[in-house]
């Protein structure tokens, strides 16, 4: 339930010194906001009415608590235009339309009743809380509005000081975040570029892999690890994967090296590391460079080393889906290397260094300050995101093995050290996936299919010259795996919903 908590019952939180409906607004599955418009009023009434400095503690743990909604001009304009009387309920009700909120809470639901919105008052609220909880019947695969609560005012403060200063970019906030990222990725330098995919393609380039060197990579990844090595003019040489991780299998990776192979991009798919160790011994015998795509593994660690550290270069993604996202497309590339580091700087600018002098052919490569701002100010929370993910996977493990499913699906596992769970995917037997998917799918429940087609079966690479039974494990892999959500928002509840709705299925 979301609520917009109105000037009325601020004021009450204010000056009545019983907490109960504090402990109400702060219940697991309630999100209360404040309206920022309707603040100095509450504080008016408080001051007027009280001198006693517990009420003015009291009113300052509120505001710095709930997460306020803000209105621009235009938006009080419109508040205006309707009656005079109701001016602060009209711009309640319009910030509960335009958030998607589901009501005002207000000691007096009279004045909202022809604003077209719900209006409960504490009480109701309590009566409503009193009911047993309406039974869950919708799980999104992924609802990035719905964890705003936590950290949007974050991203807005971020936002709008980078507006003000004019310096879009390549400002502070860029430099800032790649310091961050570095720290924590446990490199020592990191380069923020415009998205993922161009972190596969400038990292390439920076280890000058071009036309006549191939690449040794997985088939199973999304498109851009395999794009990205065309795109610099290399090709591809792909390599089958695991099993049980769905990464490339290191076995098999010997047999692929050739005189040509200049580099091999494992990636940690779902957010589980690739195994680093037998990649390394082999780079190192062949003099490989190793560039890790890490885009969907921030945080995740091999044997405690994080991601992005492990090999020459390390691509991420700040794409909105990843764990960490900004508000539009991003990325960074990680190094220890200054040499590497020297060259990913010059490429994000055209390869001009010093300015309008230009040694070799980048392109515009550069991360937005806004994007750097928007992903500074979420990376406090991702810890803490990443911990949710691991116990949703937790529960889901629970949940599937209590519901004796285990003949018909395999959970995914954490076989390195940290797996950070981008996508919990789960592998379903005896070809039953695109019946379960369409099953739980019309009941609401949000799942995909990374990745449905092998690469070395898409169109575009048909010139590579491999065919379908090439990879065996891979083709296998894209019939029968299913994402489930597992977002840090998704809630225990929603999690026993869709295990219900699979043993629903095969019963
Ligand atoms: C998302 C992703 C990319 C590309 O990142 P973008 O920011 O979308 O360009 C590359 N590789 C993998 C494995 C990804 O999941």
């Amino acid at each position: 339930m979301k609520l917009l908590i109105h000037t009325d019952v601020v004021v009450d939180l204010a000056v009545n010194p019983d907490d109960s409906l504090l402990e109400q607004l702060s219940r697991d599955g309630i999100q209360a906001w404040l309206l920022a418009a309707s603040l100095p009023d509450a504080v008016r009434q408080i001051q007027n009415t009280s001198d006693d400095p517990k009420t003015h503690d009291r009113l300052r743990k509120l505001v710095s608590r709930f997460p306020v909604v803000l209105q621009a001009g235009p938006e009080v304009a419109d508040g205006l235009d309707d009656s005079r009387a109701a001016f602060s309920e009209t711009l309640a009700a319009k910030a509960v339309r335009d958030n998607n909120l589901d009501a005002v809470l207000t000691l007096n639901a009279d004045p909202f009743s022809n604003l077209g919105i719900v209006a409960i008052t504490p009480a109701e609220l309590k009566a409503q809380l009193a009911q047993p909880a309406a039974p869950v019947d919708k799980v999104a695969l992924l609802d990035i509005p719905g964890s705003y609560h936590e950290w949007i005012n974050d991203a807005e403060r971020a936002i709008a000081e980078v507006i003000r200063s004019g310096r879009f970019i390549l400002g502070p906030q860029v430099q800032d975040l790649e310091n961050r990222i570095a720290e924590y990725c446990q490199t020592r330098f990191a380069v923020g570029v415009s998205s993922g995919t161009d972190a596969l393609v400038i990292a390439l380039m920076a280890a000058d892999i071009g036309p006549g060197d191939e690449v040794i990579t997985t088939p199973f990844t999304f498109f851009a690890t395999v794009g990205s090595i065309v795109r610099v003019g290399a090709k591809p040489v792909f390599v089958d994967i695991d099993p049980e991780t769905f990464n490339i299998d290191t076995n098999l990776i010997p047999a692929a090296v050739t005189s040509k192979t200049k580099a091999i991009i494992p990636v940690h798919l779902y957010g589980q590391c690739a195994d680093m160790n037998p990649i390394e011994a082999i780079a190192k015998e062949h003099n490989l460079t190793v560039i890790e795509d890490a885009a969907q593994a921030i945080g995740s660690e091999y044997k405690e080393r994080r991601a992005g550290s492990l090999g020459d270069l390390g691509c991420f993604s700040f794409f909105p889906t990843k764990n960490l996202g900004g508000f539009g497309d991003g990325g960074i590339v990680t190094t220890n290397s200054e040499s590497l580091l020297e060259r990913l700087r010059i490429l994000r600018m055209h390869g001009s260094h010093p300015k309008y002098y230009h040694k070799f052919v980048g392109g515009n490569f550069r991360l937005d300050t806004l994007q750097a701002a928007v992903v500074l100010a979420k990376l406090p929370y991702l810890d803490g995101w990443t911990k949710q993910r691991q116990q949703n996977a937790d529960r889901y493990r629970k949940l599937i093995a209590d519901a004796n499913l285990g003949a018909h699906i395999q959970t995914p596992e954490d076989r390195m050290s940290r797996h950070i769970y981008n996508q919990f995917v789960i592998r379903v037997a005896d070809g039953k996936r695109d019946a379960l998917r369409e099953h739980i799918q019309a009941r609401g429940i949000g799942c995909e299919v990374y990745y449905p087609l092998s690469l070395h079966e898409q169109e575009c690479f048909r010139n590579l010259g491999y065919k379908t039974g090439d990879f065996k494990v891979s083709e296998k892999a894209a019939t029968e795996t299913l994402a489930l959500p597992n977002s840090f928002e998704v809630k225990p509840q929603q999690q026993e919903y869709v295990v219900s709705v699979i043993q629903d299925f095969y019963s």
